[in-house]
């Protein structure tokens, strides 16, 4: 049950859709464990160019069938706007009220030609508004560190916000362990009258060369005082989730005191890790 204090935000957890049908069935008793917590939803990640698309459905299936509220997320990059408005009255017809619209990345290979009819995602926003109304609680992403390919930080807020005006309602932040970024990013939205809840992604360290290949990838700094010491930890996995699990607590209890809306964790298919973090703050 959610302490008082936390009784007005969102709490959430991320999952990606396993590979197989025998993954699925692991995956359910860490839902189950996570469910215990009574985090707001579920969202479940969708691969670019509908590379999970079946997967992500036969997740998104499961929960729904359980009766757990459940934000699928949908990229558009790759995709025609029949595509779209077809998996978008596929979620309307099972109850599903909030999505994650995202552009996504192009599978490598795949050249610009084979995009699709969508850019970008204020795009996409704006097509699922101009499609569905207000049926579905739109959720976009934010990136506190700027997009890894933004020519620059102020075009990326820029684009950010027109993203925001096609109606997106709130927004899931990259993972960040710098909370300068966070607290910037999100007065610098403030003045620009963005006024949607930006809520931090979270990604629970424990293991570091997962978490520097993601890093990497995404664009997310970790910082060199953190680097230094998850490589001192690199063979001893326990005092690596020790120290990781201190260093995101406590990014975790910063950003809640500084006003930070909620937290969206990256699980990635583990209820341990974040379900630490959740009892250690006393949610
Ligand atoms: P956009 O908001 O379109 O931004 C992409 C880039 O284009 C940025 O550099 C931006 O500054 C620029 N830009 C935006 N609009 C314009 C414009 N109108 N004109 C010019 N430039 C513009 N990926 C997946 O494939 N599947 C997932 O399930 C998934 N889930 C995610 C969940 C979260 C919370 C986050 C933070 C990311 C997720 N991603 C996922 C990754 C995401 O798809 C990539 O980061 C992708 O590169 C950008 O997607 P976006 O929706 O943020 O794109």
């Amino acid at each position: 049950m959610i302490n008082n204090k936390y009784n007005a935000m969102t709490f959430s957890f991320e999952l990606f859709p396993p590979k197989t049908a025998e993954g699925l069935e692991k995956l359910k008793p860490q839902i189950a464990a996570l469910t215990a917590v009574k985090p707001k939803y579920f969202s479940v990640t969708y691969g670019a160019g509908g590379s999970t698309r079946e997967r992500t459905f036969a997740t998104v299936d499961w929960l729904r069938s359980q009766g757990i509220d459940t934000a699928p997320h949908l990229s558009c990059i790759g995709s025609s706007r029949q595509e779209i408005k077809d998996i978008l009255i596929h979620y309307q017809n099972q109850d599903i009220h909030r999505l994650v619209a995202l552009r996504g990345d192009l599978p490598s290979g795949m050249g610009s030609s084979e995009s699709g009819d969508f850019r970008y995602a204020n795009e996409l926003v704006a097509f699922i508004r101009s499609e569905m109304g207000d049926h579905f609680h739109i959720e976009v992403a934010a990136y506190p560190e700027i997009h890894p390919q933004a020519s620059n930080a102020v075009k990326d807020l820029h684009n950010f916000q027109t993203k925001v005006a096609a109606g997106a309602n709130s927004a899931i932040t990259q993972y960040f362990y710098n909370l300068d970024a966070y607290t910037k990013f999100r007065d610098d939205c403030h003045k620009l009258g963005i006024d949607i809840p930006i809520i931090p992604g979270i990604m629970p360290i424990t293991n570091y060369k997962q978490l520097t290949r993601f890093s990497d990838a995404c664009g997310a700094e970790i910082p060199r005082w953190i680097r230094k010491r998850l490589e001192t930890y690199q063979d001893n996995p326990e005092s690596l989730q020790v120290f990781g699990h201190e260093v995101v607590t406590n990014l975790c209890r910063q950003l809640l005191d500084s006003g930070a809306p909620g937290l969206h964790f990256y699980t990635m298919n583990q209820a341990t890790y974040p379900l630490n973090i959740w009892q250690e703050l006393g949610l």
